[in-house]
């Protein structure tokens, strides 16, 4: 049978349109299969840390997607369930650990991000079919050799899953370990909305918090309504608008500020769970990036950083084993480790976080003590923004600025 590609790319987001053009560049046909017609929304809450924007320069898609309609971050303002709040602007050089929070954070829609990243995979000399995967062909040894559509079989030496958060490719390798624990929903909304600045805003109140990014300099804003699905599963799916109504209105900071009327006047996007661990990365001529390769939790989870770097460790490795002819797992041993590496420290992180999130109490006394220790708050926004690793958070400045933070007047906020 005739190959279709060197290289078969499952989905074609940030993950997959990536690793095809940094493929693409270095002379290999990669060819990217997607089931949907790009541009597509994609639920997200539509911001990029400096990390990901580091990444995309290094891409050279920085420039095109600085002429497209997005806006600039000038910080991150986290609110408790009481209404207190810690504000980090980007602005201010840090010297937490060798982070600097100066650099680009941006926040773009991702119909407009995702077709950037694809139209430069294209102009590399990628090629793109619209087909949806529903199966993996091997040959006798179990080494995958390609995959199946509704219009026929596509073969390649390698196989790269990048379909996301239900990959159907780490499914059918047997990839996805038990469900994960965490279960939360979420609903994305684009409106214009009361008050909103180039800051960010992420409102955590009790089961449910609500991300707010201005998208472009017009006052339209990303909104996205993150929710403990045990909970709020039936509220949610009998009315989504007066069920995120409610939880604005439950939230101090964002009460008022978005009316009903705006919430029903669009159909959210929608998406959950998202915690979903992965086993295995590599395998016997196939190998997952991305959300296909395991998420964990959008609230601090920058997974288009993630996305974007775990590309620029795969492409060399894909490209070594093409170039050896050996595109067994162990070509792709080196890949997982560096990606574990990347993310062995946010998801630490991310956890800790998320154990605090759901403790609205413990959420209130948090918040409280960070405003008082504006370094470590930074080192929070620094590593979190893919800037700083996890250990920052440990250096001296930052935890002593937390443990003997001041005392400050209560209307300082
Ligand atoms: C509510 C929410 C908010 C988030 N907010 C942020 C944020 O603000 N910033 C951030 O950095 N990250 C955020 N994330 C995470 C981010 O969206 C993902 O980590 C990122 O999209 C991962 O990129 P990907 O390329 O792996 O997958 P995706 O972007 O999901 O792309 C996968 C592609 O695969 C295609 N596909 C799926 N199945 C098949 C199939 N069977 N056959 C062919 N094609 C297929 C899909 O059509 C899609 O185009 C958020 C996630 C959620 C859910």
């Amino acid at each position: 049978m005739k190959r279709s590609a060197d290289v078969i790319i499952t989905g074609a987001g940030p993950a997959g349109a990536a690793t095809a053009l940094l493929l693409a560049r270095a002379g290999v046909d990669v060819l990217l299969l997607d089931r949907a017609p790009f541009p597509r929304p994609k639920p997200c809450g539509d911001c990029l840390s400096i990390g990901a924007t580091a990444v995309l320069d290094r891409l050279g898609i920085l420039d095109p997607l600085l002429a497209a309609r997005h806006a600039r971050l000038r910080g991150w303002r986290i609110v408790a369930p009481n209404g207190s709040a810690f504000h980090a602007p980007f602005s201010r050089q840090s010297d937490v650990g060798t982070a600097s929070l100066r650099g680009r954070a941006l926040s773009v829609e991702r119909s407009v991000l995702d077709a950037l990243i694809l139209d430069a995979a294209i102009m590399a000399g990628a090629r793109i079919e619209r087909q949806a995967v529903t199966e993996l062909v091997r040959d006798s040894h179990g080494c995958v050799t390609g995959v199946l559509t509704r219009a026929g079989t596509y073969t390649a030496a390698i196989t790269v899953g990048a379909d996301g958060l239900r990959s159907i490719v780490a499914m059918r390798l047997g990839a996805v370990a038990a469900a994960g624990s965490l279960r939360k929903l979420s609903l994305t909304w684009h409106l214009p909305v009361q008050d909103a600045d180039l800051t960010g805003e992420m409102h955590t109140g009790d089961g449910i918090c609500a991300g707010l990014a201005p998208i472009a300099q017009d006052g339209v804003c990303n909104i996205t309504i993150v929710a403990n699905a045990a909970r709020f599963g039936r509220t949610v799916a009998h009315d989504p608008a007066a069920f995120a109504h409610s939880a604005i209105e439950s939230l101090p900071r964002l009460r008022g500020r978005v009316p009903l009327t705006a919430l029903r006047s669009a159909t959210p996007l929608a998406s959950g769970p998202f915690d979903r661990p992965v086993r295995r990365v590599a395998f016997d001529g196939a190998v997952l990036v991305g959300d296909a390769a395991g998420y964990y939790d959008p609230f601090t989870g920058q997974g288009v950083y993630q996305a974007l770097a775990s590309a620029e460790l795969l492409a060399p490795a894909v490209e070594m084993a093409l170039r050896t002819g050996n595109c067994r797992s162990g070509a792709f041993r080196q890949y997982a480790h560096e990606r574990t590496a990347l993310l062995r420290g946010p998801r630490f992180v991310q956890r800790g976080i998320e154990f605090i999130l759901c403790r609205p109490a413990l959420a209130n006394r948090a918040i409280a003590r960070i405003r008082r220790a504006p370094d470590f708050g930074r080192a929070i926004i620094s590593v979190t923004g893919d800037i700083a690793p996890a250990r920052a958070l440990l250096s001296r400045r930052a935890l002593s600025g937390l443990l003997f933070a001041p005392t400050l007047p209560e209307n300082s906020a």
